[in-house]
């Protein structure tokens, strides 16, 4: 039997095509940037987005970083959202390397900010105080439970944010989510900010890699941080190659992941002892609860499923599970009926 790895989308294997792709792919130094293959995906992932240039980076988390570092200086913060993984699970890398310091206001319930709590977390211009300099927001919110941020919100805002002179960075690790649940072109999304990074690893099934986009002059910038950060790669087209398939191929079958992860929050809202509200499912994360009663099934949930082949990670009381190209919907039938059985009994 196959094992059911709901843990995240970040599990998924590259595919069949990918591997292939990256046999066929035609190679150079990307440090002299002759890779052809690591400029045609970032010339195609510059189009898809509208901006000018790209560049390939190793991770959402050191795309993150390197936008930051390219838009600010030392001594300089940033605002980010309490919840954001910028801020929860970069492990503070902005303050150890570039000396920018994060400040974080409260995410709502659909990941996007108050604009007061906006305007009040903008420092004047005072020595005493750290030079505000930028905002990030996160869309699709992880924490948040795959909610989206949608166009009205993120042009309330971002707008805001311009008025008080800050640049604007999106994480946009799972961007396509977003952009396939509003219905709207990810460009669109992207015209909100003068930087985005998105994930190539995540839902669209590649192997490493993640992209930043932005202007050509942001992008030159970005390419220094890279290499200070010891990641200037040299054959990147064997990552790029199953990039540019993953923008050609597996950005709109991310909507099967959406209807699978609401068919799972349907599943389960109908399990007694699980706490979920179907409606608050956009995306292809699905975040729950077990209710007190049943609280003490949650140091056994994980060893339980295990033994059905189901993986999922350890939680206190709020587990999360990720729909992905390697989940079917018999896999998610398999997850409902297996966790329905070991809570009842
Ligand atoms: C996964 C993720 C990242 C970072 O990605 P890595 O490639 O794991 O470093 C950044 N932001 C969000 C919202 C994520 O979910």
């Amino acid at each position: 039997m196959n094992l059911v790895d709901l843990r995240s989308d970040t599990v998924t294997r590259p595919t069949k095509e990918m591997l292939n792709a990256i046999s066929y792919s035609k190679l150079g130094d990307d440090v002299y940037q002759d890779d052809p293959t690591a400029n045609q995906l970032q010339e195609k992932a510059a189009e898809l987005l509208g901006k000018e240039d790209a560049l390939i980076v190793t991770s959402g988390t050191q795309g993150n970083l390197i936008s930051i570092l390219a838009q600010t200086n030392r001594g300089d913060e940033v605002i980010v959202g309490d919840m954001s993984h910028i801020y929860n699970y970069e492990a503070g890398s902005t303050m150890i390397i570039g000396g920018t310091s994060l400040f974080p206001i409260p995410n709502d319930s659909t990941g996007s900010l108050d604009i007061n709590d906006l305007q009040n977390a903008k420092k004047s211009d005072d020595y005493h105080k750290p030079k505000t300099k930028m905002l990030a927001l996160e869309n699709t919110h992880n924490v948040a439970g795959g909610k989206v941020i949608n166009l009205t919100e993120l042009e309330l805002v971002t707008s805001q944010a311009r008025r008080l002179s800050l640049s604007l960075h999106l994480d946009g690790a799972r961007l396509f989510n977003a952009s396939i649940y509003l219905g709207v072109k990810p460009k669109k999304i992207a015209s909100y900010f003068d930087s985005v990074t998105f994930c190539l690893s995540k839902g669209l099934c590649c192997p490493i890699g993640s992209i930043i986009v932005g202007s050509r002059e942001f992008i030159q910038e970005c390419r220094r941080w890279r290499k200070i950060l010891g990641s200037g790669m040299r054959q990147v087209g064997v990552i790029a190659a199953p990039g540019i398939l993953a923008l050609d191929t597996m950005i709109d079958r991310l909507a099967e992941d959406h209807l699978n992860a609401r068919f799972l929050a349907e599943g389960l809202s109908n399990i007694k002892g699980v706490l979920i509200d179907p409606e608050n499912i956009q995306t292809n994360i699905v975040r729950f609860n077990l209710s007190k009663e049943y609280s003490k099934k949650s140091k056994i949930l994980v060893s339980e499923l295990m033994k059905k082949n189901i993986i999922i990670n350890p939680s206190k009381d709020n587990f999360r599970v990720v729909t992905h190209h390697d989940i079917s919907k018999k896999d998610c039938e398999h997850f409902l009926l297996s966790i329905a059985k070991i809570l009842k009994n």
